[in-house]
Formats: structure tokens, C-alpha cells, sequence
């Protein structure tokens, strides 16, 4: 007799940070909230690590909540100007994904130590140890060098400590060193992966740039875009979703979930309908 699969339905949210990376909650105490909340899967994304799957798919059995492991890469699309963000689901750890990603994690200490000496220069006192305690884990982010700017008080906010110093544009503004982004790409494929585009707009491209954007990114093998955030009008959601239909694409969903607190980023599950076909549909690829 074979054994039916109980049927899942419910909300699901696709785009979250942990301790690992920039967020604040550890991957265990991010499950637990997403059960609190009512979410039936939770995806967890960190920048540059899968160091958080583990630990949230040993919560996720306890508490029964299904756990989409990914991971998220900033890359520098050819024509270059403005970096975009690739969410990968369901790579599978193999020794290239793992050299890339420790590549991308140097590129960030090499662009924080420059960040920390602009600081210094412009007479903060702080110091990268500091933030690298503050951080905890081993991808350390501008979110935690704002971390430290406001604990110090050098700014009221987080948002000030990106918009006068981190942000570009800022006074201690460093670019850092991406992967080219068919590279990242062509990455989550061979990793059995399924490449996404998170949160297009928020990338800074214009609604009327997306499509173009989108082909190219198509054409270099791209499965998904991340349809529902919560920065995206109803409009934009209506646009991409027709982009998104237009060409088979998967259509996700996620908060980009950073813990609690005021940090600019969404709210775990919050306004997003992703239901939890979304997870059968990235399962299929
Ligand atoms: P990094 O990974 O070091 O480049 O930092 C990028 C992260 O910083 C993003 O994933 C967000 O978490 C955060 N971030 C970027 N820009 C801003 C901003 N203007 N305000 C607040 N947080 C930001
Ligand atoms: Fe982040
Ligand atoms: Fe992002
Ligand atoms: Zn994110």
C-alpha cells in the first residue's frame, strides 16, 4: 500500500537572516517564530553561509515546521553599475559552492576592514574586533558595523549609520567584490539549486528596467523571482507576477527577515500570501 503524504497548506515565508549572517535571531529561535506565527515552511537565506541549515532543520523537525534551505549572493550583473541579490534553494553542499561562498566571505573582510579604517580616519573609535563579537558568526556585514555605530553612539539609528556612512554614497562607502552574476547563477544550478531573483526592485532597478534585466537573467538560467516583499506596491506585484507567468517563471515569496526591531527589513510572514505550493514548485525546480 503506498503511503499517502499528508497535505500541506498554510503561509510560507522564503527570505530570512539569521545569527549566521546578519540577522539576530539564531536559526533556532527564527524557527520557533515562524511556528509562533503559523508559517508551515520557512526558508532561511543567508548571505554567503548555508552555516544556519542545520541547525534550523533540527528545529524545524522538532517543531514541525518545514525548513527550505538557501542561501543568498549579491552579484554584479555585466553591465555593472548596480549589484543585484540571487537567492539559491535547495543547493546541495559540494566543494566549488563551498569555495565560492568562503571567497565571497573573504571579499566581505577585506571591504569591512577598509569600512573600519574609514571610520577611524574620520575619528570613531572602534575597532573590526569589536564588530566581529558583536557579529558573532563568520559573515560579517555593514548591518553589524551599524550595529556598533549606534551602540557607541556615534548615530541615533541604524538607518543613519547606513544613509551618513555604510550606504553608497556614504562617507565611509567601500564596494566590495562580487561574483559576475551568470557565474553565481551557473553556481546554484551545479549545486542542484534553484536561482532566484530576491527582491527585485529593492536592487534599485526601475519597473520599466526590470524586464530587460530579467530576459538576461533567463537566458543565463534563472528559475525564479521574488514576486512578494514587503516593499513592493500592489502594482509591482501585479507587473512582475505578469513577467514572471510570461516566461514559467517560479514565482516566491519572502520578508528578507532580519529579527526583530527596527532594522528596515520586513516582518516574518507579515502581509506576504506566499502560499506553500511555492515550496512544492521550487522542490520541482
Ligand atoms: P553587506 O552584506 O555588508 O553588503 O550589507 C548588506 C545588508 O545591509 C543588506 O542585506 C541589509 O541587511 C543591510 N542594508 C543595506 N542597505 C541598507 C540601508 N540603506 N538601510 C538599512 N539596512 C541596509
Ligand atoms: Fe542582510
Ligand atoms: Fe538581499
Ligand atoms: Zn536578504
Amino acid at each position: 500500500m503506498s503511503k499517502r503524504r499528508p497535505v500541506v497548506s498554510g503561509p510560507v515565508d522564503l527570505h530570512t537572516h539569521t545569527t549566521c549572517s546578519d540577522g539576530t535571531l539564531t536559526p533556532e529561535q527564527l524557527v520557533r517564530e515562524a511556528k509562533r506565527l503559523g508559517l508551515v515552511a520557512v526558508g532561511i537565506t543567508d548571505h554567503d553561509t548555508l552555516g544556519g541549515v542545520a541547525e534550523a532543520w533540527r528545529a524545524g523537525d522538532r517543531l514541525g515546521v518545514e525548513v527550505v534551505p538557501g542561501v543568498e549572493i549579491s552579484v554584479d550583473p555585466p553591465w555593472g553599475d548596480r549589484e543585484l541579490h540571487l537567492l539559491g534553494y535547495y543547493v546541495k553542499e559540494n566543494e566549488e559552492l563551498e569555495s565560492k561562498l568562503r571567497w565571497a566571505r573573504g571579499a566581505r573582510e577585506r571591504r569591512n576592514l577598509r569600512i573600519i579604517e574609514e571610520l577611524v580616519g574620520l575619528g570613531m573609535d572602534i575597532s573590526y574586533e569589536e564588530v566581529k563579537r558583536l557579529a558573532g558568526g563568520d559573515v560579517v556585514g555593514r548591518p553589524h558595523i551599524a550595529r556598533l555605530l549606534v551602540e557607541k553612539g556615534y548615530v541615533k539609528s541604524f538607518e543613519e549609520a547606513f544613509l551618513r556612512y555604510l550606504a553608497r554614497g556614504g562617507e565611509a562607502y567601500t564596494p566590495k567584490e562580487r561574483l559576475g552574476a551568470e557565474e553565481g547563477i551557473t553556481l546554484i544550478l551545479r549545486s542542484g539549486g534553484v536561482p532566484v531573483w530576491a527582491h527585485p526592485i529593492k536592487s534599485g532597478y526601475d519597473p520599466s528596467e526590470v524586464e530587460k534585466v530579467l530576459e538576461w537573467l533567463v537566458s543565463k538560467g534563472l528559475r525564479g523571482i521574488e514576486v512578494y516583499t514587503p516593499d513592493h506596491t500592489p502594482k509591482q506585484v501585479e507587473h512582475l507576477k505578469s513577467l514572471a507567468k510570461k516566461r514559467g517563471l517560479i514565482i516566491t515569496g519572502g520578508s528578507d527577515y532580519h529579527g526583530p526591531g527596527k532594522n528596515s527589513h520586513g516582518k516574518l510572514g507579515l502581509n506576504l500570501e506566499v502560499p506553500y505550493e511555492t515550496v512544492l514548485n521550487l522542490k520541482k525546480g
